[in-house]
């Protein structure tokens, strides 16, 4: 051979190293958060012996004290990069940020100022613009949602091996070198939501709803928990909502579409009765708290998880890839508990003339949340006060009307609502309220309901109404609280039973 085929030959030979250099310092990435989550130490003595000891006996007599000196250098580059990585960052400074659009009703960002001090915006960035947002790189580090999982990949310099087999990045940190870095915390958030529900998925068939970047999540977790079979119902789809009686032996259901979101509550792509052997639905949607596929599993008696865990949980794990620092159980269980209070409606029902106008604008006043009052908001929708109402359309006209007002106020998060009296007479409306809301039963003595200025029950028999509508308040209810005593005292015991 001649000089320059050697050279070519080492040429080549320098590409190899250089593309398992990367590689070999990406791993090293990994194993730098690996470490961080464990509480381990960057260096291992005993490993990297372990290693050179391997090392010399691969590469034979002869090259074992260079190849040995090459090792040592790579494992001092390796502690290097992880320590770097691993230096707490001055988390006042990190420019963070949700990637999306349309990004209207996101959570992250209440979530994320409860995780860190970093800042968090909402980067609703349209599809002509999302190369642009991501060159420009006004940002440390993203959290990627709905359309761009798939989209962001190519400007990923490295993906971490999860976001890779996933092939759907929801994380991306920017790099000392300035390049961007994708990886995938939906797992370890389905992860989670399943190990909470207690719900055992080996050797059970799933179907997972939708084909988009959370299905693909999905898909991998269930393949990794041994999940006997899986398979995607795709609108255009081989399989498809048109030839679901073929999977009508499924045990698992999982919705991984945005069907039943809010503002789309209520609407779901099929009934669950026809899967007998349905032993658990998951839906990863969190607004509402409970769409209407899990409270017809509610209704079925089938185990059913909405998506809040997984969301909270991947949010705590990509704070931990922001910050490299470790977010605790109790952080995570703290900012779940607190988004769920948040986020519910606390809704009053009741007998007429039991003061659920007043509780609730004492309660929503404590709570600093916005009071929505049911008769309030129908005189205003209708124009006319509701004994005008009656007395035009009669009671079933009203409740029709009534029931529809209530589809609006579900939908709301994080309000108070007072409802009328006779809300439980429809048990439609149980849906509409529970989607979103923690339903309390305020109860005054039958003495004490007022009357005054309300035709409606002035001269009602109200032991009658209260002995037809006690059950259906019962069963409404998800606690009940006196009124008996002051509105102070009955706004302090529905703070301690929501608490
Ligand atoms: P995506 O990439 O847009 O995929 C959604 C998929 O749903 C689509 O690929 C489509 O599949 C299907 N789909 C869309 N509209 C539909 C409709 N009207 N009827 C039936 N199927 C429809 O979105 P994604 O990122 O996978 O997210 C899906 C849902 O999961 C969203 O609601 C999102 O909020 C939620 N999610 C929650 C979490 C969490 O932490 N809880 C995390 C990730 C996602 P086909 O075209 O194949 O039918």
């Amino acid at each position: 051979m001649t000089l320059s085929e050697y050279r070519m030959m080492i040429d080549d030979a320098d590409r190899e190293l250089l593309a398992a250099f990367r590689r070999r310092m990406e791993a090293s990435a990994g194993i730098a958060a690996c470490k961080q989550r464990q509480g381990l130490p960057v260096r291992d003595p005993l490993r990297e012996q372990e290693k050179l000891d391997t090392i010399r006996a691969l590469v034979g007599a002869e090259l074992a004290d260079y190849a040995a000196a090459l090792y040592e250098t790579l494992f001092a580059l390796s502690r290097d990069y992880q320590t770097k990585l691993l230096a707490p960052k001055d988390e006042k400074a990190l420019r963070c940020g949700l990637l999306g659009t349309p990004l209207g009703h996101s959570y992250s960002p209440a979530i994320h100022a409860m995780l860190g001090s970093y800042s968090y915006e909402l980067f609703d960035t349209p599809e002509t613009g999302l190369s642009d947002f991501l060159k420009r790189g006004e940002f440390d580090a993203l959290n990627v949602t709905i359309p761009y999982k798939k989209a962001v990949i190519p400007f990923c310099a490295a993906l971490s091996p999860e976001a890779e087999a996933v092939g759907s990045v929801n994380t991306i940190l920017r790099r000392p070198d300035g390049t961007l870095f994708g990886d995938n915390t939906d797992c370890a958030g389905f992860r989670a939501l399943v190990r909470e529900s207690g719900v055992s998925v080996a050797g059970k068939k799933a179907l997972v709803l939708g084909s988009g970047g959370a299905s693909r999540t999905v898909c991998h977790v269930l393949r990794e928990l041994n999940a006997r079979e899986i398979v995607v119902i795709s609108r255009t789809g081989e399989n498809n909502y048109e030839n679901l009686d073929r999977h009508a032996d499924a045990e698992l259901i999982v919705n991984a579409t945005p069907v039943g979101m809010f503002p789309m509550n209520g609407e779901m792509l099929f009934s669950l009765t026809e899967f007998p052997d349905c032993a658990a639905v998951f839906d990863l949607v969190y607004n509402p708290a409970r769409t209407a596929l899990v409270l017809q599993a509610e209704h079925l008696g089938i185990p059913a998880f909405g998506g809040l865990r997984m969301l909270v949980e991947q949010a705590c794990r990509s704070a931990e890839l922001f910050t490299g620092r470790t977010v605790s159980e109790e952080t995570a269980e703290q900012v779940l508990r607190t988004l769920r209070r948040k986020s519910e409606n606390v809704i009053l029902i009741g007998m007429p003339g039991s003061g659920k106008t007043t509780v609730a604008a004492a309660l929503a006043e404590a709570l600093g949340r916005q009071c929505l009052d049911a008769d309030t908001i129908f005189a205003d929708w209708t124009g006319m006060d509701i004994p005008s109402y009656f007395a035009v359309y009669g009671e079933s006209g009203f409740r029709a009307q009534e029931s529809d007002i209530l589809l609006d106020l579900g939908r709301c998060s994080g309000c108070v609502i007072s409802t009328g009296g006779g809300v439980v007479l429809n048990p439609m409306n149980y849906d509409t309220l529970h989607q979103n809301g923690t339903i309390i039963w305020l109860r005054r003595g039958l003495d004490r309901l007022a009357r005054e200025g309300r035709p409606l029950s002035e001269h009602a028999d109200l032991a009658a109404m209260y002995e037809t509508r006690a059950p259906l308040y019962a069963r409404f209810a998800d606690f009940t609280v006196s009124n008996d005593g002051t509105v102070a005292e009955t706004v302090q015991a529905i703070l301690e039973v929501l608490e």
